[in-house]
């Protein structure tokens, strides 16, 4: 069949796994609903990116992939998808916050909502980073960082009463 797209190609990036296991239990306040087996990181071998602002997205399994990880016994949840070629030039710091900035999309691991942020960034990586700033050599290291109080409350009281609400329904 005849498609607009060409189809993508992926490999699984394991060191972007260890990385997001590695930020979900360096930051527990912010993580401790997350199960870093439940998260996937497929890097996009092929198709490079229309644009240039476009480094990673998230979401939660769907369609074909969600079928072939029901069927096959995954535990994944979610998928975090990048392009390999970027994925592989970047700093090491730079790889943490976008790993850290796709964390903190998830909003439970039993729901497909998902956290919004502002048109530039979630506003808690804009204080420390700045906007736009990923790439840059001198950002700080994301595991020296504390986040504001407020920041941290606010967003474990959100999660906490969205998953009694999906225990609520399933009991
Ligand atoms: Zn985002």
């Amino acid at each position: 069949m005849k498609r607009g797209r060409k189809e993508l190609t992926y490999e699984v990036l394991d060191n972007a796994q260890i990385l997001v296991k590695k930020i979900v239990d360096s930051f527990p306040d912010l993580f401790w609903y997350i199960q870093p087996d439940k998260i996937m990181v497929l890097g996009i071998q092929n198709d490079p990116p229309k644009s240039k602002n476009w480094i990673a997205r998230i979401s939660p399994i769907s369609g074909v992939f969600k079928a072939l990880a029901e069927k096959n016994k995954w535990l994944t949840k979610f998928v975090i998808e990048t392009y390999s070629m970027d994925w592989n030039e970047m700093s090491e710091k730079e790889k943490a916050w976008i790993m850290f900035h796709e964390l903190l999309h998830v909003v439970a691991m039993k729901t497909t909502k998902m956290f919004k942020h502002d048109v530039l960034d979630f506003s808690c990586i804009v204080k420390k980073l700045g906007v736009n700033n990923y790439s840059n050599p001198d950002i700080t290291d994301l595991f020296g960082v504390k986040f504001d109080e407020d920041f941290v409350n606010q967003r474990r009281d959100y999660i906490q009463k969205q998953l009694e609400k999906i225990e609520g329904k399933q009991s």
